[in-house]
């Protein structure tokens, strides 16, 4: 549960300590301006993947070729844990069900909770990949992530616009490679 009264606290100090008055016009209502924004960008802790998955339905006319679902191209927002700077990009779905689906928004939920805490994209990747093949008991699973990290373009490096990429592959995907690379065409494409 976020503590909103804490972030104030803190925000104020933090304005103090990099040689700001906090007491100026600008800056009066911004530590709850800040905790109003986290309440909001770190959602996520109050959140349950599991709830976001758990309305599915049959997949229908199948028997052993149940086929894939991709879903591209899903845009979300996250902060890094290292820095706690925005990252943000696109991630892409897709997997193998065994009877069960949901419906498409549904995954872009399950990202909205894993992304509204901090995170690194690694650990994202695979806890989406995860509650997919847990949730749904899907066959195969495959997820790519492509983010830009401000606390790489803002600062240090200061690469404007490089993008990161992690996969996440499981169950079948881990075995078959020319699948993996078959549907990795198809997502990224
Ligand atoms: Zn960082």
């Amino acid at each position: 549960m976020i503590d909103k009264d804490k972030i104030k606290e803190a925000v104020g100090m933090l304005l103090d300590a990099i040689g700001e008055d906090a007491s100026r016009e600008g800056l009066r209502d911004t530590p709850d301006r800040v905790a109003r924004m986290y309440e909001e960008i770190f959602a996520g802790y109050d959140d349950d993947a599991s709830a976001r998955l758990s309305r599915q339905f049959e997949a229908e006319g199948t028997g052993n070729d149940s086929g894939v679902v991709i879903e591209r191209d899903i845009t979300f927002y996250s902060v890094c844990e290292h820095h706690m700077m925005p990252f943000f990009g696109k991630v892409h779905i897709a997997y193998i069900p065994d009877k069960k689906i949901v419906g498409l928004s549904k995954l872009a939920r399950t990202v909205e909770v894993f992304a509204g805490r901090l995170q690194v994209q690694e650990r994202l990747t695979s806890q989406i990949a995860d509650a997919v093949e847990k949730e749904l008991g899907a066959k195969g699973v495959l997820v790519v992530i492509s983010a830009e990290h401000t606390c790489m373009t803002m600062r240090g490096v200061k690469k404007p616009g490089t993008q990161t990429y992690t996969l996440c592959s499981r169950g079948v995907f881990e075995k078959d490679e020319s699948l993996k690379n078959s549907i990795l065409s198809l997502m990224t494409k």
